[in-house]
């Protein structure tokens, strides 16, 4: 399988090339040249399997012949081993067809680790039989970074550093990034704003003697290993339901359109669904887009989900080539008018992605209303994120059953549960002596000279 850039200019590249690359050099985004696809009688046939075989014949195509069947499975195994749910991803009953898709069992208590924890294993693969080392540096609002470090920490052919905001993460996520005690990842707390900390990122990067010295990577959202992993679960809950031979639905709460993404590609690849709803917070931004075709920023304005609070969502691009006919020249325009204010879509484009995509949106209100009505009509605690998606997933009932993805655990929001339900969400029994562990934090000015000193001196290479 080969991977071309969403502007056309880059070098194509293989599954591992892109994996490894992150980013496209020409500032696109890598998506596979076709997206294979399952015949109905393939995708009855994953009904009731464990979720790390759905895993491998869902992801095997798109890996092409990087690894051997038995290499491929032993990293999906390695994996997944550390989600704390024997089922994985399991589904359980909100109300008459409604579902919730639970993605929160893995080790930092969000959906990010299904991919993070895999593409942790990929690299190790890769990179230790390529003989190399890679330096990762990431930024974070909370939830991609820890995932980040519990995936990588302890790996031999990778120096993790994490960029987060001082003093504006919550408290549980701040936890998860500062007590792994391995030598090989580094939480760094930076003066300023999560925008600061992935501004210094970005200036990193196109640093390009430094990107080439420490041997920079990214595995940001971005990263199309990272979509991958999360298709596979639209598979395992749709079939859980009795698709291929009925259609379902899924409410997705979405920021940088990654995770809904890869249900757009579940759909592509065969699985009969009928609706993909975007649900998004108060920062409406795909809401607006996907109503009225302007696609025009205006400021984030903080809330109670704020793995959601995002005014540029970075994966839309992978849809917009696809609904402009792959062609790149047309996204590299319209990426310019979004440095230039913003673009609005053409009528054909917003057609076809009116026909699969609905969208809605919820006030810090609406979700707070949602969280506590949720916990008296059906026992569920929900964290915020996944509150926005019930509440937009309520309006859009119907004869399908609706699946929500439940991105969070609701312990990992402890003060806005609190808030909306009187109730304190306790962490899983693994977890509970997160506030006991000690700490190991690197507070960081936002410079770039010095950060780029700090990541010479404490990588391993
Ligand atoms: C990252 C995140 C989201 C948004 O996911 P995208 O793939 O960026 O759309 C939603 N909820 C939680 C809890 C998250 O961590």
């Amino acid at each position: 399988m080969r991977y071309h850039s969403t502007r056309g200019k880059a070098p194509v590249l293989s599954f591992e090339d892109a994996m490894l690359t992150g980013l496209a050099r020409d500032g696109g985004l890598y998506i596979p040249e076709t997206v294979p696809t399952l015949s109905s009688d393939q995708i009855a046939d994953l009904a009731g399997r464990p979720y790390e075989e759905i895993a491998f014949r869902i992801m095997r195509p798109f890996v092409g012949d990087a690894f051997t069947g038995e290499e491929f499975a032993g990293i999906i195994g390695r994996a997944y081993a550390n989600i704390g749910h024997d089922a994985r991803a399991p589904l359980v009953q909100l109300g008459p067809n409604h579902f919730l898709l639970e993605l929160f069992h893995g080790p930092t208590l969000a959906f990010k680790d299904f991919a993070m924890q895999l593409i942790g294993q990929l690299f190790e693969f890769s990179l230790k039989r390529r003989g190399r080392k890679v330096t990762i540096v990431g930024a974070t609002s909370g939830d991609t970074g820890s995932a980040a470090i519990e995936a990588f920490r302890g790996l031999d052919a990778v120096d993790v550093f994490i960029l987060y905001p001082h003093g504006r993460v919550s408290e549980v996520q701040r936890r998860q990034m500062t007590t792994p005690s391995e030598g090989n990842v580094h939480a760094l707390a930076m003066d300023g704003h999560f925008d600061d900390c992935q501004a210094r990122l970005k200036d990193m990067f196109n640093d390009h003697a430094f990107r080439d010295e420490v041997s920079l990577a990214g595995v940001n959202s971005i990263n199309w290993a990272r979509v991958l992993a999360q298709v596979v679960y639209y598979f395992s809950a749709a079939t859980s339901l009795g698709a291929p031979h009925r259609s379902v639905s899924f409410t997705v709460p979405t920021g940088n359109f990654g995770d809904i993404f890869a249900g757009y590609i579940a759909r592509q690849m065969g699985l009969p669904i009928d609706k993909l709803i975007v649900a998004t917070n108060q920062n409406d931004i795909l809401h607006r887009c996907l109503t009225t075709g302007a696609y025009i920023p205006d400021g984030v304005t903080p809330s109670i989900s704020p793995s959601m609070d995002i005014q540029v969502s970075s994966n839309f691009e992978r849809v917009l080539f696809d609904v402009y006919d792959r062609d790149g020249a047309a996204i590299s325009q319209l990426m310019d008018e979004l440095k230039g204010g913003g673009f609005k879509l053409s009528q054909g484009a917003l057609a076809r992605l009116s026909d699969i995509f609905v969208s809605g949106r919820a006030s810090e209100d609406e979700t707070k209303a949602v969280m506590k009505d949720m916990q008296k009509r059906s026992g569920e605690i929900l964290c915020p994120h996944s509150a926005v998606g019930v509440k937009v997933a309520n309006e859009n009932l119907g004869k399908s059953p609706m699946i929500t993805l439940a991105t969070a655990h609701p312990a990992k929001f402890p003060d806005a549960v609190e808030e909306a339900t009187g109730t304190r969400p306790p962490l899983p029994l693994w977890l509970a002596d997160l506030y006991e562990r000690p700490e190991r934090i690197t507070r960081v000015e936002n410079d770039l000279a010095s950060l780029e000193t700090l990541i010479r001196e404490r990588r391993k290479a």
